[in-house]
C-alpha cells in the first residue's frame, strides 16, 4: 500500500529537538519529527501554535535557536533559503500582475542556462501539470483566485524542488473552489511524487489531504499520526476536541472486572471499559471519562429490529447540514450525576424521504458498548 511504501521511503526532512525563541517567546518547544520522501504531510493546529514558524524554519526563512534540521540528509545550519532544496507557496500568491502567466511561471528560470525554447517547454509542462495548458499568454491580473493559486504552484514546481512547502495555500478560496483544489493538489502530489508539507488550521483539509498529520499546540507536537488514527484514536482530550466533534461523559465506577472496570455511563447504564482503554492521563476522582464520536451512536425508529442496545432520550438541539444532521439528545437517566451531563451529539446521514426530527421529539438511541469505550 501507499502507507507501506512511505514507511520504507528515506527521510526527507528531519527535525531534532528544534527550539525557536522570538526574544523571550518560546515559539517552538522541542520539535522532533521525520517526514519521508514522497509524503503529503500536514502541520495542523490553532492560530499561534507555531506551525508557520516550523514551516519557515524548514524553508530557511527563520534561524532556529537550537536543535537540528536535516533535509535530504544534509544539515541545514547556515544554509540560506535559496540554497535549500525547498520551495514555498504562500497564502498570498505573490503573482506579478504586470507579467503574463508564462512569465510568472518561468520567473525562477531567469538565470537558468537552458535555451529559450527549452525554458518555454518547461513552462508549458508546468502549466499542463496544474491544469492551465494554453494559458501562458494570458495577463495575470485577470486571473481568478483558483487560477492564481495554480500559477503559484506551477512557478514553484518548475524549479523541481525536493520539498514543496505550502502555507495555507487554499485559505483565500471559497469553499467549493477549495474542495476542488484539495483534490487536485492530492493528484498533483501523487503525479510529481515530491514531498509536500502543508500548513493549515482546517482539520477537515488536513484529514482529506494528508498521509500523516502533526497536530501542534503551543509550540509542541501533541500527536503525529495518519488521518484515520488521529480521528479514531486521539491521544488526548485536546486533540479529540480539535479534530472533529467528540462526546465526553463522566462515569462512576461500579467495580473491577477481570478485563477492566465496570462503570455507570450516564444514560447508557452499566458498561465495561477494557483496561487498555482506560486513560492513565485522566485520573478522575470518579470514574474515567469516556469519549466517543457522534457517529458511534444513531437514532432508530421505534420498534425497528436492532442488534444493538437502545436507550431513550429527548432531542435538545437540531443542526441541519443538508447531507447530514447533528442531533443533541438528552438521554433519560443522565441526570443524577454530580456534574451536569451535557446532551450527547449524534450524527445522522440524511436519507432522501426521511424527515429530519424536531427539537423536543423523543428519540431511540441505538448503541453498542464496543463503539463507545
Ligand atoms: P497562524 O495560523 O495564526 O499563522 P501559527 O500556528 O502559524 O498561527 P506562528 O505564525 O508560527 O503561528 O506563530 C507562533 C507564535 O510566534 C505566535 O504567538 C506569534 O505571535 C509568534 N511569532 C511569530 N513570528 C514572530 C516574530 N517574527 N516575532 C515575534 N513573535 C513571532
Amino acid at each position: 500500500s501507499r502507507y507501506d511504501r512511505l514507511e520504507a521511503a528515506k527521510p526527507m526532512i528531519e527535525c531534532r529537538e528544534v527550539h525557536k525563541y522570538y526574544g523571550d517567546y518560546h515559539a517552538l518547544r522541542g520539535i522532533d519529527l521525520t517526514i519521508r520522501a514522497g509524503e503529503f504531510f500536514s502541520l495542523l493546529g490553532p492560530s499561534g501554535c507555531g506551525k508557520t514558524t516550523l514551516l519557515r524554519t524548514i524553508a530557511g526563512f527563520e534561524d532556529i535557536t537550537s536543535g537540528v534540521v536535516l533535509i535530504d540528509n544534509k544539515d541545514m545550519a547556515g544554509v540560506a533559503a535559496n540554497h535549500r532544496p525547498t520551495n514555498m507557496v504562500f497564502q498570498s500568491y505573490a503573482i506579478f500582475p504586470h507579467l503574463t502567466v508564462a512569465e510568472n511561471v518561468g520567473f525562477g528560470l531567469r538565470r537558468d542556462p537552458r535555451s529559450r525554447a527549452e525554458k518555454a517547454a518547461a513552462v508549458e509542462e508546468a502549466l499542463a501539470m496544474v491544469g492551465l495548458k494554453g494559458y501562458g499568454a494570458r495577463a495575470s491580473h485577470a486571473l481568478s483566485g483558483g487560477q492564481r493559486q495554480r500559477v503559484a504552484l506551477a512557478r514553484a514546481l518548475i524549479l523541481k524542488p525536493k520539498v514543496l512547502l505550502l502555507d495555507e495555500p487554499l485559505s483565500a478560496l471559497d469553499r467549493k473552489m477549495r474542495e476542488q483544489m484539495q483534490v487536485e493538489l492530492i493528484k498533483l502530489q501523487r503525479q510529481v511524487g515530491i514531498t509536500f508539507v502543508l500548513v493549515t488550521h482546517d482539520q477537515e483539509e488536513a484529514l482529506v489531504m494528508s498521509d500523516r498529520i502533526a497536530v501542534m499546540f503551543e509550540g509542541q507536537i501533541a500527536q503525529l499520526d495518519g488521518p484515520e488514527a488521529l480521528y479514531a484514536r486521539p491521544a488526548s482530550r485536546r486533540v479529540a476536541d480539535f479534530i472533529g466533534v467528540m462526546n465526553f461523559l463522566p462515569t462512576r465506577i461500579i467495580g473491577d472486572t477481570p478485563n477492566g472496570v465496570e462503570v455507570d455511563l450516564p444514560g447508557f447504564g452499566r458498561v465495561e471499559i477494557p483496561a487498555a482503554n482506560i486513560s492513565r492521563a485522566n485520573p478522575d476522582d470518579e470514574g474515567p471519562t469516556v469519549g466517543f464520536r457522534p457517529e458511534a451512536v444513531s437514532i432508530v425508529s421505534t420498534g425497528a429490529p436492532t442488534q444493538s442496545r437502545v436507550t431513550e432520550g429527548t432531542i435538545d438541539e437540531v443542526v441541519y447540514y443538508g447531507d447530514m444532521t447533528y442531533y443533541d439528545v438528552r438521554l433519560d437517566g443522565s441526570d443524577g450525576f454530580g456534574a451536569k451531563v451535557r446532551p450527547i451529539r449524534i450524527a445522522m446521514r440524511n436519507v432522501f424521504g426521511r424527515e429530519v426530527q424536531e427539537v423536543g421529539a423523543r428519540a431511540n438511541v441505538s448503541w453498542s458498548p464496543g463503539s463507545l469505550v
